[in-house]
């Protein structure tokens, strides 16, 4: 074993990357393992470019922080489209409009890239990690292959930010396994896409959507008789990926060549949810609104307008590990609440709440359950992390 770090972070998606630089920036050396060559995960390679509401749907950013700088680096290089209403920041007046953003994917990658590599994030890319080594609930290394061969890296916290929670799951944490439906996007532009983008002089019109699978979030047009998919396996992996790939192939079939390509597919499969750990609190749509003492940030239902969850630390811990946090959709929650927390604003709040909080509990001395969370609150606080629910945000019948 050749390397020790403070904080080692398995995957770089949009909660991997907050976690990384939130904990870099507390001072600490942090190693960043990616398993594809592009930050970003499903937000970029998995082609999700949309940031979900990010606001209460009466004009009050709710999901700020760490959140909003990645907004930022999502338009640094690239298009972007925003409602009207926020293109200038948060509206003087009321609003229903929703602050939701789409963006580049490819651009968003190469700036959370750029902010990781000149901010001191020591980054692996191409390199798995694939097993744990712990002792008395704590975890020492993990082991990671790459094209160095297999590497042992120690470390004193570790950030799960897999989205399959396969770090909790090497350190032998609770998991809950998940179900998906068949779902499976590809970008693509047709000569129609074309001359939209070029009359529009928007190069972002350029895409248009291409699926295999065409199934939602809440299952509609999953086909009738086809089992759902848990990803938890390389072969069930592999079955999904090929399946939407000959749907895909068909659906082109009626297509004159000429008149349209594909720009990219989906380099990570599409899957809302795999696995995720069984924390110390999971949180559940009814805890909208509750109040919890140990919040490290607050966040809004996407779908509906008003509904704020407050995500308590232990939703971060699977019981029994001290030296270990699951973050993004690797958190833990139940049913619907599930989906608010994973979606990606969220996962990059609770990816910077797991970096400062591992850099604390280093700090501190103290296992990751026993943080001082005033100061943990305090310090997400000053770094613009709405972290309990204030009178003015709350509907007004409550
Ligand atoms: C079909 C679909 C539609 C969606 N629509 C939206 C939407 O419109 N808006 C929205 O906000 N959210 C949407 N989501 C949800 C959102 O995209 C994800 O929940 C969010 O991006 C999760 O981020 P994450 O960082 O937790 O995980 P991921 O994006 O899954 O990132 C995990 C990273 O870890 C890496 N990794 C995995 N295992 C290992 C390992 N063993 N070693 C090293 N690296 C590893 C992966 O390569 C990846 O980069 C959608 C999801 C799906 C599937």
């Amino acid at each position: 074993m050749k390397y020790h770090y403070d904080v080692i972070v398995a995957g770089g998606g949009v909660a991997g990357c907050a976690a990384a630089l939130s904990a870099v920036r507390e001072g600490k050396s942090v190693l960043l393992i990616e398993k594809t060559l592009t930050f970003g995960g499903l937000g970029t390679i998995g082609l999700i470019n949309f940031f979900v509401p990010m606001c209460n749907g009466r004009g009050k950013a709710i999901t700020k922080g760490m959140c909003a700088e990645f907004v930022e680096l999502s338009k640094k290089y690239g298009w972007a489209f925003t409602t009207e209403e926020w293109k200038n920041g948060e509206p003087k007046e009321q609003t229903n409009a929703r602050y939701m953003v789409r963006y580049s994917p490819n651009m968003f990658a190469l700036a959370l890239s750029e902010r990781l590599y000149k901010e001191g994030v020591t980054i692996l890319l191409d390199s798995v990690v694939f097993a744990a080594e712990c002792e008395g609930g704590k975890i020492q290394r993990v082991r990671v292959t790459n094209k160095t061969g297999d590497e042992w890296f120690s470390g004193r916290m570790f950030i799960d930010a897999t989205g399959d929670a396969d770090l909790c799951k090497f350190a032998g944490a609770p998991t809950v396994d998940g179900e998906n439906y068949y779902t499976y996007i590809a970008f693509g532009a047709t000569l129609e896409s074309c001359k939209s983008a070029y009359e529009e002089k928007s190069i972002g019109k350029l895409y248009t959507n291409f699926n295999g699978g065409k199934s939602t979030l809440y299952g509609q047009f999953h086909p009738e008789g086809m089992k759902k998919f848990k990803g938890t396996t390389g072969e069930e992996v592999t079955e999904y990926i090929l399946k939407n790939q000959m749907e895909l192939i068909e659906s082109l079939k009626n297509q004159p060549p000429d008149s349209r390509d594909i720009v990219t597919l989906p380099t990570m499969p599409q899957f809302r949810t795999t696995r995720h750990i069984e924390g110390m609190y999971t949180l559940k749509t009814d805890d909208a609104y509750k109040h919890f003492d140990d919040s490290v940030c607050l966040i809004n239902d996407f779908d509906r307008r008003d509904y704020l969850y407050e995500v308590p630390l232990r939703c971060l811990i699977a019981e029994n590990t001290k030296n270990l946090l699951a973050v993004g959709r690797a958190a833990s929650a139940e049913g619907y609440a599930w989906d608010v927390l994973r979606v990606i604003p969220p996962a990059i709040l609770t990816g910077q709440a797991a970096g400062v909080a591992a850099c604390h509990a280093i700090e501190e001395n103290a296992d990751i359950q026993n943080v001082d969370i005033r100061r943990l609150q305090n310090s997400l606080s000053e770094k613009n992390v709405l972290i309990h629910m204030t009178k003015e945000l709350l509907p007004k019948e409550m």
